[in-house]
């Protein structure tokens, strides 16, 4: 599949953390089946006390999730993060999936100022920057739905 999209043009600025298909794109996960805990990264090391670690599996959340909270960043992040522009000001929202974890990205749309907590948020890629081969070098991002 990255052999695919790195002829499409567009790479991971850092692997397995998400992936992307006609279908859409989905945050890389692994789920404890003995506790039940979803993880993000997905070879994350912290872990529910006591539980055994029985039956850990590599899962891709649902594309959908709802912003929980958000941000409105003034400066840029620090490296190893890159982008090929000042991009801010720029919004970081915290979004709950249904299984139950939540995870932080960039908001694309809509702008900063017509964000709502609640709102359902679908997951996209975002560009930084462009390689020395001229692909697109992405991360994940949210992007609300029906706003
Ligand atoms: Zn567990």
């Amino acid at each position: 599949m990255e052999e695919k999209d790195s002829e499409k043009g567009k790479i991971p600025a850092l692997p397995d953390l998400f992936t992307w298909s006609e279908d859409g794109v989905r945050i890389r996960s692994a789920k404890c089946n003995s506790c039940g805990t979803y993880f993000f990264p997905e070879y994350h090391e912290q872990h529910r006390p006591g539980c055994s670690r029985e039956g850990v599996e590599n899962v891709l959340l649902s594309k959908e999730g709802e912003l929980v909270s958000y941000t409105i960043m003034h400066y840029m992040p620090p490296p190893p993060f890159k982008t090929q522009e000042d991009i801010t000001p720029y919004t970081i929202g915290m979004v709950e999936f249904p299984e139950g974890i939540q995870i932080c990205g960039i908001v694309v749309e809509p702008g900063p100022n017509k964000l709502k907590t609640g709102a359902k948020v679908e997951t996209t890629t975002y560009t930084l920057y462009k390689d020395d081969d001229g692909r697109d070098v992405v991360t994940w991002a949210f992007r609300v739905l029906n706003k």
